[in-house]
């Protein structure tokens, strides 16, 4: 099949006033030759109508495909679709799913939602909708004269999720499945950043074998899209195995699952095979370990229960935490392995279970017994085995780290359970 060619145009006059950086345009133009899609092109271009007309008939005529972030927000000067529209000659109608998305976002404000609101669920004739998980402005997929155009928001946390879940599915059945059609296969990762994943499979990544692979990270949980061609599902099916089996040799003890499924899910299917149970203490994480744990149907034959432990007069009161190790001149203080693992220690103790996890830490933004944002306890105990702590410190924001505290015990849970799958396989 001959190459595919695309050009990002990224609008916004912000860019061009050197006020932000273009860093959707580096994201995309990674991400498509991840696809095996060459960018020749990257333009910027303000928030003018007509040099935005300029740019989009440019770029039909020297691109295949023309990506495009930014410019689909409710104001005036967000003006992506109606340039876009006025060169396809479609017009513009409102997307009612958006509406409605946008509608239920005020009804729950105080604010009454401005009419200028409904621009950001505006769509072309006959174009593919893309749903926006973060934000409320849709984006658009659509292909006229053998072009194809692929319209995103702005901001990053929207632009990225756009692509990966819908827009790349859409291209790859659109664009690029040529003669043979495209079949792809989601592996999952954890307890390794994308940056020392994408390390590890850079000889892979840039050689651009069949399957291509293409990485993607969320927060704390890597991704890894294998796409290949072939006539049909078996001649498939043995490729990216292949493929799948390289790279898990390389990464055996992070790659946890050959579907897009979380680590919790996974977790709780190999403890359902095993007949384990587990229980949770939660101190800056709040709760967050189990409500991943709970979100997962079927969770109840696995997971039986949990304590947050939130001040140290309950980790006292619900955990039998001694008082001189949480307060005091020499005490260790709540945030401590010491008091992690009492936590995970009595938690399996009082609920009676196979394992318990427990985390406590600073998640921010202030720091807390003069110890520094980002440092986190997180401990393991298991039946008949003495309980395991691991000190973390982790760098982002409140979220962050309550986010990537939650995933880092899961991984260390994840590690445990398949070394002892290993010990005595289950049928
Ligand atoms: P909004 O609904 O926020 O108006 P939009 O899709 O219209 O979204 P813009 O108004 O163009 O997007 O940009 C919104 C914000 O997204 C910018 O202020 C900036 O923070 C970010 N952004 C926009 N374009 C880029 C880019 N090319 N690279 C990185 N960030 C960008």
């Amino acid at each position: 099949m001959k190459a595919v060619k695309a050009e990002i145009i990224a609008v916004g006059t912000e860019l061009l006033l050197g006020q932000i950086t273009n860093t959707n345009a580096q994201y995309l133009s990674q991400q498509l030759s991840y696809l095996g899609i060459d960018v020749y092109y990257q333009t910027v271009v303000g928030d003018n109508l007509n040099r935005l007309k300029q740019a989009i008939e440019l770029a039909s005529s020297r691109a295949d495909v023309v990506v495009f972030s930014g410019g689909i927000g409710p104001t005036q000067d967000d003006l992506t679709k109606d340039a876009l529209g006025e060169v396809l000659g479609r017009s513009l109608h409102i997307y009612p799913e958006a509406m409605q998305k946008i509608e239920t976002f005020f009804e729950g404000r105080d604010k009454p939602m401005t009419e200028n609101n409904r621009r950001q669920a505006i769509i072309l004739e006959h174009s593919h909708p893309l749903d926006n998980e973060v934000g409320l402005a849709v984006g658009i997929a659509i292909s006229q004269n053998d072009k194809h155009y692929v319209v995103l928001p702005g901001p990053p946390k929207e632009l990225k999720p756009m692509f990966e879940q819908q827009a790349v599915p859409w291209l790859l059945s659109n664009v690029l499945s040529g003669e043979y059609p495209i079949y792809s296969k989601m592996l999952k990762f954890a307890g390794i950043g994308e940056s020392a994943l994408e390390d590890a499979l850079l000889d892979l990544i840039s050689a651009q074998t069949d399957p291509t692979i293409a990485p993607y990270a969320k927060e704390a949980e890597v991704t890894i899209r294998l796409t290949t061609k072939a006539p049909d599902e078996k001649q498939a099916m043995e490729k990216l195995k292949a493929m799948e089996a390289v790279i898990r040799d390389r990464l055996p003890d992070h790659m946890y699952a050959d579907q897009d499924i979380r680590i919790e899910q996974q977790i709780l299917q190999m403890m359902t095979g095993m007949k384990l149970t587990l229980a949770a203490a939660e101190s800056c994480t709040g709760g967050l370990i189990m409500e991943n744990l709970t979100k997962v149907p079927g969770s109840a034959l696995v997971f039986m229960g949990g304590i947050v432990s939130y001040s140290n007069e309950m980790k006292e009161k619900l955990l039998q935490i001694p008082h001189d190790l949480l307060e005091g001149e020499d005490a260790p203080g709540a945030v401590s392995e010491e008091v992690a693992q009492l936590m995970a220690h009595e938690a399996r103790q009082i609920l009676d279970t196979d394992f318990a996890v427990a985390v406590t830490g600073v998640a921010g933004p202030g720091s807390s017994e003069r110890k520094p944002v980002g440092l986190v306890y997180v401990a393991l105990a298991e039946r008949g085995q003495d309980t395991q702590v691991w000190k973390l410190n982790l760098k982002g924001n409140r979220e962050a780290i309550r986010i990537r505290s939650a995933k880092s015990i899961m991984y260390r849970l994840w590690l445990r359970l398949k070394q002892l799958q290993h010990e005595q396989p289950v049928d």
